[in-house]
């Protein structure tokens, strides 16, 4: 049973339509219930209305056409109630209704399971029969099962279908939104342009042909250059190999002949797919022939067949990157957009990024914060083949990508990106002022940083310091771990662009979705498994050689701080304590003169918000991490798109937390910071003045934003609407809250709310 429902899940992930992951659900449900009808209903949501979608067994005809409201008949039925309903004799109900032609009269035995995916009734999956009889406990809970695997597969070919293709006359009308997670501040409005990585027959994107011609001179172009380099690799093993093995060639090259493979990709260039599409279909379908093949030398031709698409294709994309010119305000979509992506495109035309997987923590995120380029990760539901040329809003606040946006979205978009480029042109007065409030009350704001080129955009912005240093970021870059003196030089470059601001150096935090690509860690449960401090605990001498090229960076600077991440207990902390005084200790014998800095813990786990003034007695200062706090606290990952939703910055529980956390530290008399993104929401900027906050340590757009919200309001105000919303029940009434306190003051504006 599991084989079966293995099968037909694969086979539906594979279509590419709504229609086509119907007909095969309908088609194979029956075959393996062994029933005579099975059917789906879906639902309309304009209409509100369950429609007839796919059958096998009853009127074809009546499919798009035949529908029921909620509550009518047995399918509005089992929609209403969300549970099966499992019938002998259907007539026999009181909701049964007939629905006329679509010809199930000689059909008695009913069994209709919901379609569910995220709370939402997305339609009914139907079995019938003609004997009267109840479907037995196990057929039911088949249905059932298949119907929740489904359902996800369903959400997301809903989504696709929402997300017209290029020939369908409504392209350019239907407005979808996508969730993903934010990669990079900031909102773009612009036009797609997909990319694709090198090579890779399986993320090319179907695309209809602007010229078919020009397409197929392009494929015989590509075809010939492929072919003289395969004569060019027989020729020069000439010598080496007999006429036999050199025949091998000959059938290689045959492989892409006219007569076979190269016909089929032709005559989809002639039939209007552009020539990369029409390759990648036709080699994708021989590889998949070939790899079934029961004879194990004909299976180890796909592998040849994947290499000889792998190389006309690569010589496709050199043409077309060569032709490719970028709108204005280019937004770059890619299955998994990378670092080098990026250098294709000239700066001043590129206005934002997304990328169906990845996450925060992605390189192309890193490298994107530093350049100030709205970025959206993980937009899973994304159709990504089809949005070339199409309008695009990326909303790096909230992780949204709207796509074709209607003119009220697009003019709120608007606002809030002229919103930054205003308190940008402001950046140059802003910069000079304090970051007080109207009663005096100071609240410094320090940067996140991870490459030099954060450096200069944080200075811009008017930053007082640097409140996380993400030196993980330097060991991404790498193909081994850097040695201790270029960490020296690297270090030292940070330290000295901000002297005598300073530097909070946060010791590396690899593991969870950190990977290291010469240090794989391979685990069930990432996030709850080796990362962070447990890492380097565990090697001393990464952890050692890392502090010791810290201190010695700041050898007559004296802005250096360092920051533990990830602890979970005290001892964890005495450990790491010990490895940095010993760092200390050993550089003062070999005669160099560094200072033992002031050294923090960083609060990310539940259990250290309880022991936050234990912690904060062996400290110099407490720095809360609220991006894995929130995650650890909610049990939610916060790069998973798919409880996005359930990621409540403002939740009640997160906001006790942070508050105990600063509670903790002042009662030990000590300096305590955020450095999560939190820190950059003006809404919890109020929350975390009122709290005790001393320093709150963003990325640099943000900056400017806080510091205007802090600017215009008072400490004293801030204290009453903190334990005014102190007693509500959810991060919703909280934000809500929030949002007319700053509607009060005029300050709406300045937070990127999401936009529903
Ligand atoms: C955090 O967890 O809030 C944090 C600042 O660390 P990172 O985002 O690098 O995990
Ligand atoms: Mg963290």
């Amino acid at each position: 049973m599991l084989d079966v429902l293995r099968n037909i899940v694969l086979e539906v992930n594979a279509a590419e339509s709504l229609d086509e992951v119907l007909t095969i659900i309908v088609s194979r449900v029956r075959m393996a219930m062994g029933t005579e009808v099975c059917s789906v209903y879906m639902r309309d949501r304009q209409e509100a209305r369950y429609i007839f979608r796919a059958t096998e067994g009853l009127n074809p005809d009546q499919v798009g056409k035949a529908s029921l409201a909620p509550g009518e008949g047995l399918v509005g039925l089992v929609a209403e109630r969300e549970e099966p309903v499992n019938l002998e004799d259907a007539e026999r109900h009181p909701n049964f209704q007939l629905l006329p032609d679509i010809g199930e009269e000689p059909f008695h035995a009913f069994l209709g399971v919901p379609i569910i995916h995220q709370r939402m009734v997305l339609g009914v999956l139907v079995v019938q029969q003609k004997e009267r009889r109840r479907f037995d406990e196990s057929e039911e809970a088949f249905l059932v099962t298949m119907s929740a695997q489904l359902a996800g597969v369903i959400a997301h070919a809903l989504v696709t279908g929402e997300v017209p293709d290029e020939t369908n006359p409504q392209r350019d009308h239907m407005y979808s939104r996508i969730s993903g997670v934010p990669g990079a501040p900031g909102v773009a409005l612009g036009t797609a342009v997909v990319v694709s990585p090198v090579s890779d027959l399986y993320a090319v994107p179907r695309m209809i042909a602007e010229d078919r011609r020009a397409e197929l001179r392009a494929f015989k172009r590509a075809l010939s250059q492929v072919r003289i380099d395969i004569e060019a690799v027989a020729e020069s093993l000439r010598d080496k190999l007999s006429p036999e093995d050199l025949a091998l060639f000959d059938v290689y090259i045959g492989i892409l002949d006219d007569s076979t493979i190269g016909g089929e990709v032709a005559a989809l260039i002639k039939a209007g797919q552009w020539a990369q599409g029409a390759l990648a279909q036709v080699m994708i379908e021989h590889i998949r022939h070939f790899e079934a093949m029961e004879h194990s030398y004909l299976r180890e031709r796909a592998v040849d067949v994947k290499d000889l698409g792998e190389r006309v294709l690569g010589y496709l994309q050199a043409e077309q990157r060569e032709d490719q010119s970028f709108p204005d305000q280019t937004i770059l979509v890619s299955e998994e957009l990378t670092a080098s992506m990026l250098g294709e495109i000239p700066r001043e035309r590129l206005a934002g990024l997304v990328s169906v997987r990845g996450s925060s923590n992605s390189h192309v995120a890193i490298l994107a914060r530093a350049m100030g380029v709205p970025t959206v990760m993980g937009a899973v539901d994304l159709p990504y083949t089809r949005m070339r040329d199409m309008t695009l809003v990326v909303d790096g606040y909230n992780g949204n990508v709207h796509v074709n946006p209607t003119p009220p979205i697009q003019r709120r978009f608007q606002e809030i990106a002229d919103q930054d480029v205003e308190l940008n042109r402001d950046l140059e007065a802003l910069r000079e002022l304090p970051c007080v409030t109207q009663d005096d009350e100071r609240l410094t704001l320090w940067v996140n940083t991870g490459l030099m080129a954060d450096v200069a955009r944080s200075l811009e912005r008017g930053a007082e310091g640097v409140g996380l240093y993400r030196t993980e970021v330097t060991f991404l870059m790498r193909e081994r771990f850097p040695s201790e003196e270029e960490q020296r030089q690297i270090y030292r470059e940070q330290l000295e662009a901000f002297a005598p601001c300073p530097v909070t150096m946060r010791t590396l935090d690899v593991g969870g979705d950190k990977a290291l690509p010469y240090f794989p860690i391979e685990e069930a449960n990432p996030f709850l498994g080796w990362r962070g401090i447990r890492v380097t605990l565990d090697h001393p001498e990464i952890l050692l050689a890392q502090v010791r090229a810290m201190l010695k960076a700041n050898v007559g600077l004296g802005n250096l701080r360092i920051m533990l991440p990830m602890v979970s207990n005290i001892p964890e902390l005495e450990e790491a304590l010990a490895l940095v005084y010993r760092s200390h200790r050993e550089l003062e014998e070999e005669g160099i003169e560094a200072t033992l800095p002031p050294i923090g813990v960083m609060v990310e786990v539940p259990s250290a918000v309880y022991q936050a003034r234990a912690l904060a007695r062996r400290v110099d200062f407490l720095s809360v991490g609220s991006n894995d706090l929130t995650q650890y606290l909610l049990a939610v990952d916060r790069n998973n798109a798919r409880v996005s939703d359930l990621y409540h910055a403002f939740h009640p529980a997160v906001l006790e937390a942070l508050s105990q956390v600063a509670q903790g530290a002042r009662a030990e008399g000590k300096q305590v910071s955020i450095c999560g993104e939190l820190a950059g929401n003006p809404m919890a900027s109020v929350l975390l003045l009122a709290m005790g906050y001393d320093v709150l340590s963003m990325n640099a757009t943000s900056l400017p934003r806080v510091k205007r919200a802090v600017r215009a309001i008072t400490a004293s105000d801030a204290r009453r609407i903190w334990q005014e919303v102190r007693g509500l029940d959810s991060g919703a009434e909280v934000r809500e809250r929030l949002d007319r306190f700053l509607s009060e003051r005029d300050l709406r504006q300045i937070v990127p709310a999401p936009l529903d």
